[in-house]
């Protein structure tokens, strides 16, 4: 983050500041926000711009609107509430997005006023980074802050295409969002343990061959692993399995034994005859998975290895549950990983993804864990490697 300026840098008084926030937070049927940990972690961010006395306009996105103008059901309403509740002051939601009534509504505000601009995806140049729809954004500020890491990794005209016409900070979620990722990539305390699961090796392929590069210990579970277990030589059932990715599974595993990096796949699975709470369960070992039915967790002699290999740990990254976590039957797995997470407090222990997170979330254990990432793609695409361009276009116009 060396080339990238910080919001500690900028002196704000009297400025427009207008700031990126990713408050694409679940609303229920009552117009609650149901999840407000997105909002949260754009408060030390907004709280600062306001005790320096800016002119707070904050921008987000919420859920997919067709892009052809406002729609109740995308609306910012529910989120500007619940703002005002955490921020313990009045904010202004503004109808329109850029253009005159939305200047005169800036110009008339105060220093540590707040404004929220609507859901910037009504307008439909938003996501394809239209420049002049940037422009127009840019020319109702002083200054750029992008605090949105969860849409780091798009490059739309609120995320990437303002930082052309304005001098562009990081706040201080994205600071925190990128050091900690980018640390645990190039400087883990070792063991470094990497806990991968969710459901298609297709989605996580990469993040398996980044890890692969930094980690000493590779765990697998969840719906992927039975692709992994057919690269073995195992029949897997009807479970979750991707054909096409069976070669490439049993390369990963070929470059782990190359590498000398531990890979830990499932001995046992909980099978079910069908994908379903009320199933008809068993625990087998991986040798003796029935034709009929299909794996949804990682079984118990499973889960004490992975527990004690995530014991020895001084870092851990989890992306992705063991098993089918939702459900009840299923979620043992997903819970003795977690536990065995949260009990490691001698070491750094990040969590990344949006499902591995809503586990995390379900078990009360999220307190117990050192980062949890609010980006889902954005830290994925991190951690693969791969340069987001809500980050890259702060750094090319740092002022
Ligand atoms: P994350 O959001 O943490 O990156 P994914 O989106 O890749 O995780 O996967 C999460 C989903 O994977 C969960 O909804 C879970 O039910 C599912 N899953 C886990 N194990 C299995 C399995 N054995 N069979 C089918 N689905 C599974
Ligand atoms: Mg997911």
């Amino acid at each position: 983050m060396a080339d990238i300026a910080s919001i500690d840098s900028l002196d704000a008084a009297g400025k427009k500041v207008l700031v990126r926030v990713d408050f694409n937070a679940p609303v229920d049927g009552e117009g609650n926000v149901t999840d407000d940990t997105r909002l949260r972690a754009a408060l030390p961010t907004i709280n600062k711009l306001i005790n320096d006395g800016a002119k707070v306009i904050l921008t987000s996105h919420r859920g997919r609107p067709a892009g052809t103008g406002y729609e109740e059901a995308f609306s910012l309403a529910p989120i500007a509430r619940r703002l005002q509740e955490l921020l313990g002051r009045d904010i202004v939601l503004t109808r329109d997005l850029i253009g005159p009534d939305v200047a005169e509504v800036v110009d008339a505000m105060g220093d540590g006023d707040v404004v929220l601009l609507e859901n910037i995806r009504f307008d439909k140049r938003e996501k394809k980074n239209d420049p002049e729809f940037a422009r127009a954004l840019a020319d109702l500020a002083d200054v750029y802050v992008n605090d949105a890491f969860g849409t780091a990794h798009r490059a739309h005209a609120s995320t990437a295409g303002v930082a052309e016409y304005l001098p562009s900070y990081a706040g201080y979620l994205m600071q925190k969002e990128v050091a900690t990722l980018t640390g645990m990539l190039d400087n883990p305390r070792r063991p470094f343990v990497a806990i991968l699961g969710g459901s298609k090796v297709s989605d996580k392929i990469k993040v398996i061959d980044a890890l692969m590069d930094k980690a000493d210990v590779l765990i697998i579970g969840g719906g992927m692993c039975f692709t992994f277990l057919l690269a073995q030589g195992y029949s897997v059932g009807t479970s979750l399995k991707e054909d096409d990715w069976v070669e490439r599974a049993g390369q990963m595993i070929q470059k782990a034994a190359d590498k000398g990096v531990k890979l830990l796949l499932p001995v046992d699975v909980v099978v079910a005859d069908r994908f379903a709470e009320d199933a008809e369960t068993a625990t087998v070992t991986v040798d003796a998975i029935p034709d009929d039915m299909m794996g949804l967790d990682i079984g118990p002699d499973t889960a004490a290895i992975y527990a004690e290999a995530i014991g020895g740990a001084a870092t851990v990254f989890w992306n992705g549950p063991m098993g089918v976590f939702e459900m009840k039957p299923f979620e043992a797995g997903t819970l003795a990983v977690a536990n065995a997470v949260a009990e490691n407090q001698d070491a750094d222990t990040i969590i990344g993804g949006g499902d591995s997170v809503a586990a995390v979330n379900k078990f009360n254990l999220a307190d117990a864990m050192t980062f949890i990432s609010t980006g889902g793609g954005a830290s994925m695409e991190l951690v693969q490697g791969e340069a987001l361009p809500g980050v890259e276009a702060l750094r090319v116009t740092a002022a």
